[in-house]
């Protein structure tokens, strides 16, 4: 493939976290320690992780017309991600309500606002204006699926190269799977979309095939400290991890997945671009947040230059 860019369709959020000890029990207060505003939404943080990597990464999402709608995109904007196609629609921009206590344990809330009024012609506005600039499109399951579906179908017909990560699972229509080159379900989402209960590299395998029958070109399972599996129809392939010191888990799939199509739009092939992903989410879990923790293109070149696998 020729050097591309990528588009991402999908969620922006304002991510809330307040921290404290411990997390309340219902209808406790509990005192916290500290606090953090930051751009969040596994659409964005998508975008920033490909951006990261360097290709020319647009934005289609929605944003409230209030504070946090102009946090956001700018959020966006200075981590690199182009947002002409960003709309901002009267009412208020969605937001994750997070809490973490002492030991990284949290609990969440998300409320879509904005994101619920992603629209069709938001992705056919999209894919008209940027035409053979993108390569590469992202989807996740944030927004309402009706819309994921008919950006895979609108891209997988313009012959993008289509990557759905199934997060969180929710079902989808079953014609979507055609459209899908690539799909990049964790652990959990590999189990609760299968029926596979998905634990090691041979059940992720199995997993990975229920996507490859219904007609998805490559499932890629992720195993965190695992690893990876990558299945097409004749054979898999298994991805030693890098090690690393975990601190917080969170984005490694959004590190992960959007660094795969990043590379993938710069004309890597599939398993070197499977092994920049893992580097990113690798590099993800060693810092805590969402979008703070996204590496450089440095960073997950340096770790693939030095790191062991395992
Ligand atoms: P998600 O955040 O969606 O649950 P994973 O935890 O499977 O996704 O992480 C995605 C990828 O990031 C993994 O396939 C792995 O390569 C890398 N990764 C995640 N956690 C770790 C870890 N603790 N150590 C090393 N690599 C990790």
């Amino acid at each position: 493939m020729n050097e591309t860019g990528v588009l991402v369709v999908g969620s922006i959020t304002a991510d809330v976290t307040a921290f404290a000890d411990r997390l309340p029990g219902p209808g406790e207060t509990v005192l916290g320690n500290d606090f953090t505003l930051v751009l969040g939404g596994k659409g964005a943080n998508q975008a920033v992780a490909a951006a990261h990597f360097g290709p020319p990464t647009w934005m289609v999402g929605c944003v409230g017309q209030d504070p946090f709608g102009e946090l956001t995109a700018d959020g966006l904007r200075q981590h690199g991600v182009r947002t002409e196609l960003v709309r901002t629609v009267p009412g208020a921009t969605g937001v994750a309500h997070i809490r973490v206590d002492a030991h990284g344990q949290n609990d969440i809330v998300i409320t879509p606002l904005a994101n619920a009024q992603l629209s069709r012609s938001d992705v056919d506005e999209a894919l008209t204006t940027l035409g053979g600039e993108v390569g590469v499109l992202l989807l996740q399951l944030e927004v309402l699926s009706d819309i994921t579906a008919y950006a895979a179908h609108a891209g997988h017909a313009a012959g993008l190269t289509v990557i759905l990560d199934p997060a969180p699972a929710i079902p989808i229509p079953e014609e979507v799977w055609r459209d899908i080159d690539i799909v990049t379900p964790n652990e959990t989402e590999a189990t609760l979309i299968t029926g596979v209960t998905v634990n090691d590299a041979i059940s992720a395998e199995k997993a990975a095939h229920w996507f490859i029958d219904r007609g998805v070109g490559h499932a890629i399972v992720t195993l965190g400290a695992l690893g990876a599996v990558a299945v097409e129809a004749t054979h898999p392939l298994f991805f030693e991890p890098y090690v690393v010191r975990a601190v917080d888990t969170t984005a490694a799939g959004d590190a992960f997945t959007g660094t795969l199509g990043a590379a993938l739009a710069q004309g890597l092939g599939l398993p070197a671009s499977v092994r920049h992903g893992m580097a990113a989410g690798a590099l993800a879990v060693t810092k805590p947040g969402a979008s703070p923790c996204l590496p450089t293109r440095q960073e997950v070149l340096n770790l693939m230059a030095t790191a062991q696998t395992a």
